[in-house]
């Protein structure tokens, strides 16, 4: 079996721009792409905040043409998930079912993913009022009646930015406080087109081509009522995927691995030669821009690692 200098675990903006630049660098790259490749762009339509592309892209489009740049410089691909990892160990081992690959270095790019409410039309509705990115998605709601889901800071977050675009923003909160910050929390009383139905839950999204309202319940009485929005965020806080590394690399309270920067290995986890890119780390800025430089971190690093055991 070919050892490898480096293996991907993931193939959104952090995943690929980590394997453009191990493969740039000469390094034998595996990308485990997983079985759903590609990452959140590809359940997202529009991307207009990514450089380069003044017109605006299609996410799956995009993740397309960065593919095919990763492939251009011969980066192995598998199109499943990675199933089990040993990463304590040398050379650092990566199980796709019953196939182990090994490789002196790991790059995990796994992401993050948003939770939806699991309602039938959400998911029918996604890129079509429905979103979990207000940064990629509140330009198209200028002016418009939009309502968020969530009672912590992610949803806090949201709603502030959306209120910049929209003409009223309507927070659906499922209990009668929120559990996010003071400070945030008093931010959202202060901004005057948003407001909060407390006690509530969303019990469908209305609409056949695009959101034209919600269905909201109130928990505490059952009575229901149809409010008309045209988008809904929903902001109830996102998954790292990282069951695959826990007992292995180190991570934070809620999931996320915990990068162990060094001032010459930012990018550089609790293991040796195992590095961490996008998402899977960082709940904070969540772009694809921002992926896509802890991506080239990440590989920057790798290529460091392996010349220093050199
Ligand atoms: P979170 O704190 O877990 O909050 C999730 C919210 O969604 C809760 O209010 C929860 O309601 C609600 N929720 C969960 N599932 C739901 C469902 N099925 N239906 C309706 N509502 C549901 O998640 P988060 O807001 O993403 O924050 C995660 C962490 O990141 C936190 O530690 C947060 O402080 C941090 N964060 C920080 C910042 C910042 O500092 N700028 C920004 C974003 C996130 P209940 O309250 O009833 O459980």
């Amino acid at each position: 079996m070919a050892l490898y200098d480096a293996i991907v675990i993931g193939s959104g903006p952090a995943g690929l721009t980590a394997a453009i630049y191990t493969t740039r660098a000469n390094l034998k790259t595996l990308v485990v792409a997983g079985q759903v490749a590609g990452g959140q762009l590809m359940i997202t339509s529009d991307v207009e905040n990514y450089p380069g592309f003044p017109n605006g892209i299609l996410g799956p489009e995009l993740m397309e043409l960065w593919r095919k740049q990763a492939e251009r410089f011969h980066a192995d691909f598998i199109d499943d998930n990675a199933t089990r990892v040993d990463l304590k160990h040398n050379p650092l081992k990566v199980w796709v079912n019953d196939d182990l690959y090994e490789s002196r270095t790991v790059i995990i790019a796994s992401g993050a993913n948003a939770k939806w409410l699991g309602l039938p039309n959400e998911d029918r509705l996604k890129g079509k009022g429905v979103s979990a990115c207000a940064v990629c998605d509140a330009m198209f709601f200028k002016g418009r009646d939009v309502a968020s889901v969530g009672g912590g800071d992610t949803a806090m977050e949201e709603s502030l930015y959306l209120a910049k675009f929209c003409k009223s923003v309507t927070i659906i909160h499922r209990r009668n406080e929120f559990r996010a910050s003071k400070i945030m929390q008093d931010r959202v009383f202060k901004t005057p087109n948003i407001k909060v139905i407390w006690d509530h839950t969303v019990e469908e999204v209305l609409g056949e081509k695009k959101v034209e309202g919600i269905r909201v319940k109130n928990v505490k009485t059952g009575a229901t009522q149809n409010l008309k929005v045209q988008g809904l965020f929903i902001a109830i806080g996102h998954t790292p995927a990282t069951e695959l590394f826990r007992g292995q690399l180190e991570l934070n309270p809620n999931g996320y691995v915990l990068p162990r920067s060094t001032e010459e290995f930012r990018m550089a986890t609790n293991l040796p030669g195992v590095f961490v890119a996008g998402d899977v780390h960082d709940h904070r800025y969540r772009q694809a821009v921002t992926a896509a430089g802890y991506g080239c971190m990440a590989a920057l690093d790798a290529e460091r690692w392996l010349q220093k055991l050199a």
